[in-house]
C-alpha cells in the first residue's frame, strides 16, 4: 500500500495550495460523510519514484457556530488515525497563533511521526522566520512556499524518512 502523508493544520496556512503541489495535475476525490460538509481530499504523488497519497485534511468543515476549534480538532483525529506522517501547517507570515498551539497539543498525542512545514517562507531573505517555530517542540521547521514552489522536494524527503 501507499504511505499517507496528511497534511493537518489551522485554515488559511496554505494546506490545500500544498496539497495541489503534493499532488502535482493527479486526480483528487471529494468524500462526504455524515455530519461533515466537506470529508478530506486525497491525492496521488509521486516521488523517487516512490507513490504516496496525500490528505488534505483542512477540507473538513463542521457545521454550525464557531466550529473552528472541533474542526481541527477532527483534521487532527482523522490523520492521527490514518497518517503514516503528518504535515503540520504553519504560516511564517502571521508567526505562531493560539490556533497552531492548539494544533500541536492535538498532535502531541499521537504517536504518529510528525513533520513541521513553516510555509509562505516564500523567498530567501525570509530563511529566518522559520526560527521561532522551533518552540512547538516538532523539532527543524521546513520552510516551503507553495506560492512559490519553494521546498516541497526537502518537505516530500522528510517525509520519506518514516515511509
Ligand atoms: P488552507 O486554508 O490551509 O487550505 O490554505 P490555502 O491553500 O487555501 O491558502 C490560504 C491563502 O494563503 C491563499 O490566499 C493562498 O493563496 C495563500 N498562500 C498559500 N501558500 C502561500 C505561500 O507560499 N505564500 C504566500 N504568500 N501565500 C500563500
Ligand atoms: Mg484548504
Amino acid at each position: 500500500a501507499r504511505p499517507i502523508i496528511a497534511i493537518v493544520g489551522r485554515p488559511n496556512v496554505g494546506k490545500s495550495t500544498i496539497f495541489n503541489r503534493m499532488i502535482g495535475d493527479r486526480l483528487a476525490i471529494v468524500e462526504d460523510r455524515p455530519g461533515v460538509t466537506r470529508d478530506r481530499l486525497y491525492g496521488i504523488g509521486e516521488w523517487l519514484d516512490k507513490e504516496y497519497s496525500v490528505i488534505d485534511t483542512g477540507g473538513i468543515e463542521l457545521d454550525g457556530d464557531n466550529e473552528i476549534l472541533r474542526s481541527m480538532r477532527v483534521q487532527a483525529e482523522l490523520a492521527i488515525e490514518e497518517a503514516d506522517v503528518i504535515v503540520f501547517m504553519v504560516d511564517a507570515k502571521a508567526g505562531i497563533t493560539p490556533a497552531d498551539e492548539e494544533v500541536a497539543q492535538l498532535l502531541f498525542r499521537s504517536n504518529k511521526p510528525v513533520v513541521l512545514a513553516v510555509n509562505k517562507v516564500d523567498n530567501f531573505k525570509r530563511q529566518d522566520e522559520i526560527y521561532e517555530f522551533y518552540s512547538l517542540g516538532f523539532g527543524d521547521p521546513i520552510p516551503i512556499s507553495g506560492s512559490h514552489g519553494i521546498g516541497i522536494g526537502d518537505l516530500l524527503e522528510a517525509c520519506a524518512v518514516h515511509f
